[in-house]
């Protein structure tokens, strides 16, 4: 077939096609920030129908294949605001200090925060995606999330390292930065299941699914950053160790050891890049409804959840 210029005398048909066809040949080559892109440019110009009208053109035109290679598509598209998820802190620009000892509580004293947009996760909103599309690109973020989690905290934790003890302080915080990332994965969908509100009873059941899985892959993942924590606190010692006496280095060093084995045992991270409420909320529903149940089924019918 050959290739057709676009000119704003194609027909609204051919225009259709042509876009179509940029898109499929997009989708085929994995480039899926730009199969999104092409696809909200259909829209945007009605060469693809708005999303109330989606649903049959997606089956007429794409078939159940297409619409899976498009979910993923848009499933796989980065925030359009960072990389990774994160981004330069802009309370300490970056640099994980304040002043000359103090940590900054913002981002740990990495000096890296999660990304305000897309909270941390690293995928581009929601919002940016077509709604009859939204619970399959939920679905896909949240599996992938939770087997990378799996993975991650089946890795063991850095060890301390006596030489180059900054570096290895840093390879505890970029593992820690992941976990973040992976939970702000999981946040989104906690936060998005209730934004759909009262699904079909079938799609309702399957998003409960999701948010009772991402709950639980959050609960483990908790431990593996409470052990980080504890890793860098540890690290922050030996750094403080081998600093010169009365140094700007020992100082640092020493008040980070002391915030690394507050936050250890702190409830909810408060004010600091690893809090997300909305996720602990939910964390926290769940333990309450485990619990109840619990206390209920001696010998009870089984109760239908929440
Ligand atoms: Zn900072
Ligand atoms: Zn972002």
């Amino acid at each position: 077939m050959t290739r057709t210029k676009t000119t704003s005398k194609t027909p609204k048909g051919g225009r259709a096609r042509l876009i179509l066809e940029r898109m499929n040949t997009a989708m085929a080559s994995h480039r899926h920030a730009e199969a999104a892109r092409l696809f909200k440019e259909g829209q945007s110009c009605r060469a693809i129908p708005a999303d109330g009208d989606l649903a049959e053109w997606l089956e007429k035109s794409l078939g159940t294949r297409g619409t899976r290679l498009l979910a993923r598509a848009f499933a796989e598209t980065p925030c359009f605001f960072c990389r990774n998820g994160r981004e330069s802190c802009e309370r300490c620009d970056g640099d994980g200090r304040l002043g000359d000892a103090m940590v900054c509580e913002t981002c740990l004293g990495l000096g890296i925060t999660r990304c305000a947009y897309c909270d941390g996760s690293g995928w581009v909103v929601l919002d940016y995606v077509p709604t009859v599309l939204a619970l399959p690109v939920l679905t896909s973020r949240t599996n992938t999330a939770i087997d990378e989690l799996k993975a991650l905290v089946r890795q063991p934790i850095p060890e301390p390292a006596r030489r180059n003890s900054k570096e290895a302080l840093k390879r505890s915080g970029a593992t820690l930065m992941t976990a973040n990332s992976l939970l702000g994965v999981l946040e989104n969908t906690v936060t998005a299941v209730k934004r759909f509100g009262d699904l079909p009873s079938e799609a309702q059941a399957h998003a409960n699914k999701l948010v009772e899985t991402s709950v639980r892959a959050a609960t483990t993942a908790e431990q593996y950053v409470r052990k980080t924590l504890k890793r860098m606190a540890t690290q922050a010692r030996i750094m403080a160790e081998s600093s010169a006496q009365d140094s700007v280095e020992l100082a640092f060093a020493t008040t980070s050891a002391v915030y690394y084995e507050k936050l250890v045992g702190s409830e909810d991270y408060s004010s600091t890049s690893l809090d997300h409420p909305f996720l602990r909320k939910a964390m926290s529903q769940y333990r309450e409804g485990k619990k109840k149940k619990r206390n209920t089924s001696d010998g009870t019918v089984k109760g239908q959840g929440t």
